[in-house]
C-alpha cells in the first residue's frame, strides 16, 4: 500500500454528487468557515450558491500548476467523507485508486489492515467483519 497519489480521482468521482455532509458538519461551517458553507443547500453538497444547483465537480479541488497532481483548499475542514477515503480495497479498485500495489490486489485482507493502519488518524478502522 502507498501512501496518495494526490491523483484526484476520488475527488472527481465523488464530489459529482457521491459526498455528503453531517449536521455538526454544516453548523460548524456556517459558524467559522462561511465560504464553504455558501456551496451547501439544504443539507446537500456541493451545490452552486449562484443556482442552487448541483456542481459535478467539488469547488475546492485545486490542480497543481504543471502537474497532473491535485490539493484540496478546505483540507482541515474538509468533511469526514472526504477524510475517511479510501475505506476499502474494493472500493479503491473500483477507483483506480492509486495507493494500491500489485501485492494489495493479491492479499486483499491484508491490504485492508495496512490501509486500516495508514487511515488510523483520519477514520475508524474498517475491518470489524
Ligand atoms: S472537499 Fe477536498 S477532499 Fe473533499 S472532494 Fe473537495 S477537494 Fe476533495
Ligand atoms: S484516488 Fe487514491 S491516490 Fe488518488 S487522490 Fe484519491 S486516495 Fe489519493
Amino acid at each position: 500500500m502507498k501512501e496518495c497519489t494526490q491523483c484526484g480521482k476520488c475527488c472527481t468521482k465523488y464530489s459529482d454528487g457521491g459526498l455528503s455532509a453531517t449536521d455538526s458538519e454544516i453548523d460548524m461551517w456556517q459558524l467559522f468557515r462561511p465560504d464553504i458553507a455558501e456551496y451547501v443547500k439544504n443539507g446537500l453538497i456541493w451545490m452552486s450558491p449562484q443556482s442552487g444547483k448541483p456542481l459535478t465537480l467539488c469547488p475546492f479541488l485545486r490542480k497543481v500548476p504543471e502537474q497532473e497532481i491535485y490539493t484540496c483548499d478546505i483540507y482541515y475542514d474538509r468533511p469526514d467523507d472526504c477524510k475517511f477515503y479510501p475505506v476499502t480495497i474494493k472500493q479503491m479498485i473500483s477507483d483506480e485508486c492509486e495507493m494500491l500495489e500489485a501485492d494489495d490486489l493479491k492479499h486483499p485482507d491484508q491490504a485492508q489492515r495496512s490501509l486500516d493502519k495508514l487511515m488510523a488518524d483520519s477514520r475508524p478502522p474498517f475491518s470489524s467483519k
